[in-house]
């Protein structure tokens, strides 16, 4: 069984279609992560209606650029009153490919370091963007110290993994590794144990929208960069995943 550590199940047309390809790959969960109110709303939806899929809850660094504080308020209102029904607070974090100006990257840190407390206070892991922002996200962090965190799509520098891992966070890889050597290489530095598997889905890899189907393809990869089987890869990252998730 594999786990899809991080897509958005939500910008599917048919999520139904895409639900029923992970399961017939071997996805045995899905956590489908919120970008918005609306995108919250939806995956509160589909987690209901589908026994392999989990909601997270959040406002993306980038979507939040396009808000004023008001909306974002109203936003988080929503996730904490619905904070039983998601396993995780996420998407969330900094993206400084989308915040340019020092007033930009100030808005996004303030509401971060309020997602951070957010989850702590009630026991809950973070899926965490970090575009550009490697640095300053594990900084943030580091200052907040929660327990359970997951770098999503953390395909940084060599130094930052190693922050990473050494906090204790897991760190999740998906399809760029099948085609962007550099990714494949920084794979090789994060151990089995504190791997996760994601697609991003439907994020465009190769000129193609990822599924959770993929998941089998990127658990393929992983385990040839480590030297180990595909099945046991899929073993070790669900556990991680169950480990990160559940809900104690
Ligand atoms: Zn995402």
């Amino acid at each position: 069984m594999f786990v899809d550590a991080h897509c958005h199940l939500d910008w599917f047309r048919n999520p139904s279609a895409v639900v029923s390809a992970a399961e017939m790959a071997g996805v045995g969960r899905i956590v489908s992560n919120s970008t918005d109110l609306k995108s919250m709303r939806i995956n509160l939806y589909l987690a209901k209606e589908f026994e392999i899929v989990s909601a997270a809850g959040g406002i993306h660094p980038k979507d939040m650029l396009f808000m004023d504080e008001k909306e974002i308020e109203k936003e988080i209102e929503f996730l904490k009153k619905n904070l039983d029904s998601f396993v995780a607070v996420g998407e969330v974090g900094l993206d400084y490919k989308h915040a340019k100006t020092k007033g930009q990257k100030e808005f996004q840190e303030k509401y971060l370091r309020e997602f951070i407390s957010i989850a702590m206070e009630n026991k809950k892991p973070l899926i965490v963007h970090s575009r550009y922002s490697d640095e300053a996200v594990l900084k943030i962090l580091e200052t907040n110290s929660p327990e359970k965190v997951l770098m999503h799509w953390f395909n940084n520098k060599k130094e930052s993994i190693k922050t990473a891992l050494d906090s204790g966070y897991f760190i999740s890889v998906g399809p760029i590794i099948l085609s962007d050597k550099k990714s494949a290489e920084l794979t090789k530095q994060i151990p089995p144990e504190s791997l996760l598997l994601e697609t991003d889905a439907p994020v465009e890899f190769g000129g193609k929208a990822a599924e959770p189907s993929w998941i089998s393809k990127v658990a393929e990869k992983v385990a040839e960069i480590h030297g180990i089987s595909t099945g046991e890869i899929g073993e070790i990252t669900s556990k991680n995943a169950l480990e990160l998730f559940s809900q104690e």
